[in-house]
This record gives C-alpha cells, structure tokens and sequence, in this order.
C-alpha cells in the first residue's frame, strides 16, 4: 500500500521542481519518468540508432541500465546527469515517446519505483496510464511564455547559451507532439487538480500540492 501522488504537466511547467520537493517533504520515493524516456533517447542516439526504429529502441528501454542516486542519472556507470537534460535530448526523447512500444516497455521499470511509504511521480501519464489509483492527481500548467523564461533561467544558471525564441518554439512543438500522439496523449486525469502555475512560485506550488494531500 505504497501512495502515490503523480505530478503531469507540459515541458518546464515546473512538475520536476514540485514533485521532488513534495517527496522530499513527505520522505517519499520520488521518480522522474521524462529522464527515463531521455536516457533511453541517449542510449539510441550513443548507439547510432534512428530515432524511428521503434523495435531496437524498445528493445534497448527494456533492459536500460540506468540508476538513480542523489540528483544523479547513471546509464551504464557513466554520470550523464548534465548530458540527459540538454534540450536536443529533450527534443529527442519526445520522438520516442510517439513509439507506443517504447512506451509499453518502460512500464514495468516505471511501477518498479512504487516501494516505501510512498511515491511521486511526475511525468506525462503518470496519473492517466502508470498510477491511476494514485492518491492525489495534479496537472500542473503555465503559459508558454512563463515555462520557457523558467527554462531560460535554468539553462543560464549552468552557463548554457540560449534563446527565448527557440525555447518558446520548442516548447511548443513538443507540446503539441505530446499532446496528438495516440498512445498516452498528454492531458489531465479525470480525477486530477489543475494547477496553473504561471503566476506561482515553486513554494506556493508546493504548498498548494500538500494541502491537497493532506485533505
Ligand atoms: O519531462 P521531460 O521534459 O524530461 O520529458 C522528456 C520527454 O519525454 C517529453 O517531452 C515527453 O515527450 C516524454 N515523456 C513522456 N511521458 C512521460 C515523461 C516524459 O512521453 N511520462
């Protein structure tokens, strides 16, 4: 009886931030299922397979050998915590995420996540396909603009060069890539509280989110 609280929302809504302090407060487990879908972008990209090749990509997600430890993402040892986050893996994962056996293939590595008291997970379809009987289900939103001056500033803090207009651009088209494939389209829950965090602050977000735990 493990709960589980899902966090889904668009690229930079601000669901990582949010879903890692919640768990940390609540001394849950914490899975970050977009960096599962980008290791295994940067396994087909190290392994000069096309990002269509929905077999061998499959294959390769259903035995990625990757770990987790403090904030860091190890695919085969190698620390590619830096590496998974670059935009054009973000690029390349939403490809792969079109696949719907990519996608088949990475549940089971997914629910493997779900031990201890409890578990937030944040993603894409988390509350709509992985966890459906999760406890609590947020979608949380903000306007294009706002995610793309929040990726800005990431990208400037680690001394990334970028621009809003490509961000903006970006975001867009892989919104609307995740939102029209077949398999797990992006979209609230039924059952899920929409957040819009536009105006918010993480602390806010975060707050907002435990009181509806705590409800
Ligand atoms: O959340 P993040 O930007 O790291 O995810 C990278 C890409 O992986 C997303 O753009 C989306 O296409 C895909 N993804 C997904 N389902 C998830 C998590 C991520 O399709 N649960």
């Amino acid at each position: 009886n493990c709960k589980v609280i899902t966090i889904d929302g668009p690229t930079a809504s601000g669901k990582g931030t949010v879903a890692h302090r919640v768990a940390k407060h609540l001394g849950f487990q914490y899975l970050d299922s977009g960096a599962l879908y980008r290791l295994t972008a940067l396994s087909a990209i190290n392994a000069q397979v096309a990002l269509d090749d929905e077999l061998s990509i499959a294959a390769m997600a259903r035995v990625l050998p990757c770990h987790f430890n403090h904030g860091h993402v190890y695919l085969a040892d190698k620390d590619v915590t830096d590496e998974v986050r670059a935009e054009q893996i973000g690029v390349a994962a939403s490809r792969i995420a079109v696949l719907p056996q990519v996608r088949q293939a990475l549940v089971d590595l997914q629910l493997s996540f779900r031990t201890g008291n409890g578990l937030v997970a944040d993603g894409r379809d988390m509350g709509t396909v992985i966890f459906p009987d999760a406890v609590l289900k947020v979608f949380l939103t903000a306007s294009a603009e706002a995610r793309a001056s929040r990726r800005y500033k990431q990208l400037k803090e680690k001394g990334i060069a970028a621009n809003m207009e490509d961000l903006v651009k970006d975001l867009i088209e892989r919104d609307a890539r995740d939102s029209s494939r077949t398999t797990a389209p992006l979209k609230p829950a039924p059952d899920a509280y929409v957040l819009d965090t536009s105006a918010m602050t993480a602390e806010q977000a975060v707050q907002q989110v435990l009181d509806w735990y705590a409800q």
